[in-house]
């Protein structure tokens, strides 16, 4: 049985990424979805950071006021089949700044 809920403040990233549970992130403004696994978002954003809380802002609205979270236990039939954003390479990125002679 697919269990997909609103959540309470009270659910912590930790405790979701314990349980193995996927996190389906929506913008209620413009509809971008995406899961996450509540692992990677723990360790990415702390694990005593409540699920319900917006992990990032909409890329196509850029905020999170209309960011949503909703918890999904995987069933069998989602490994294999259910997209997952996960972390990918860290790019680092050469910034330029002016400075005097000699500094
Ligand atoms: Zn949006």
């Amino acid at each position: 049985m697919t269990v997909t809920r609103f959540l309470s403040q009270h659910y912590l990233l930790r405790e979701a990424a314990k349980d193995g549970v996927v996190l389906q992130v929506t913008c209620q403004c413009c509809w971008k979805r995406a899961n996450y696994l509540a692992t990677d978002l723990a360790r990415l954003l702390g694990g005593d950071r409540p699920v319900v809380w917006p992990p990032f802002d909409c890329s196509g609205c850029g905020n999170d006021r209309y960011v949503k979270v909703k918890v999904h236990h995987p069933e069998p039939g989602d490994y294999g089949s259910m997209r997952i954003r996960r972390p990918g390479p860290v790019k680092m990125i050469q910034t330029w700044q002016v400075v005097s002679l000699g500094d």
